[in-house]
């Protein structure tokens, strides 16, 4: 049976369903595949092609389910911090995010798969296991390497909702856990203090890297323009933990440029509306 609206614009109602599908294909994130919004065009021709900022900083702030701290800041003391909620949205993506990693995890290493070397995980830190929301409402969501250098020295930032547990996890599991950080090195100490101060299993340094650029296996892209993309150093730090005889089973990154370039299994990607890193 066709409704009056139906029979007096057929053709509505077709440019509807199709708009709908237009719809579905143009936000990809409403079916659930995985992938982003898409971004805005690098030379828009008009503002209606750009979301307005504000919008986008107020979903971010719904989204985490912005809650304020008793953490004062750590560069004047004089701004209170803020964190996520563990019952908002980005705490219940992150749920089911993990819960389809650890039966993953727990499956490939309970059914005798073969392995190309000792089964490992790679985790990446801000924002994989590390959350910075904390950082990005202080700064406004404008990256300084000086206050942020604060804010890591002082290691405030709190786990990744849920993320200890998959760890721990895959640790029991015997998976040997690495960590793969575009930090620079010389945060190594507060880097790894941070980590297991909010409940990450203690390993050893040598599983816990950090941007070096005079590593031999970066010397590819150490010297040439620009300097090691974070594709290229991510990508040749993974290949030279599988050249030691590793297979690196997963990798969890919050970035695209975390997860591209191979040496991994299989790749998660961690939510991240805050920031883009290329
Ligand atoms: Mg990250």
């Amino acid at each position: 049976m066709t409704s009056r609206f139906t029979r007096m614009f057929p053709h509505a109602v077709t440019a509807a369903a199709a708009a709908v599908v237009v719809l579905i294909l143009l936000v990809p994130g409403a079916i659930a595949d995985g992938t982003s919004v898409p971004a805005p065009p690098a030379q828009p021709t008009s503002a209606d092609q750009i979301q307005n900022v504000d919008q986008v900083k107020t979903a971010i702030k719904a989204y985490y389910r912005d809650t304020v701290t008793q953490t004062l800041d750590p560069i004047n003391g004089t701004v209170l911090l803020h964190t996520y909620s563990p019952s908002g949205a980005y705490a219940n993506e992150m749920a089911g995010i993990e819960a389809d990693a650890a039966k993953d995890l727990d499956k490939e290493a309970t059914h005798d798969k073969k392995f190309s070397g000792t089964p490992a995980v790679l985790f990446d830190i801000d924002d994989t296991t590390l959350n910075t929301y904390s950082y990005e409402i202080y700064s406004n969501f404008v990256f300084n390497p000086t206050t942020n250098a604060a804010f890591v020295n002082a290691g405030v930032f709190p786990a990744v909702f849920g993320m200890p547990d998959l760890v721990q996890q895959a640790q029991a599991e015997g998976y040997t856990l690495f960590y793969l950080t575009g930090r620079p090195i010389s945060q190594f100490a507060p880097t790894k203090g941070n980590l297991v101060a909010v409940g990450y299993p203690d390993v050893p340094d040598s599983q816990v890297y950090l941007k070096d650029l005079t590593a031999p296996w970066l010397s590819s892209c150490a010297t040439s323009t620009p300097v090691c993309t974070t594709t290229q150093y991510k990508s040749l730090t993974r290949q030279h933990i599988e050249s030691l005889g590793y297979d690196i089973v997963a990798n969890f990154g919050d970035q695209f440029s975390d997860l591209n370039g191979g040496f991994a299994d299989r790749t998660f990607k961690i939510p991240n509306p805050m920031y883009f890193l290329p």
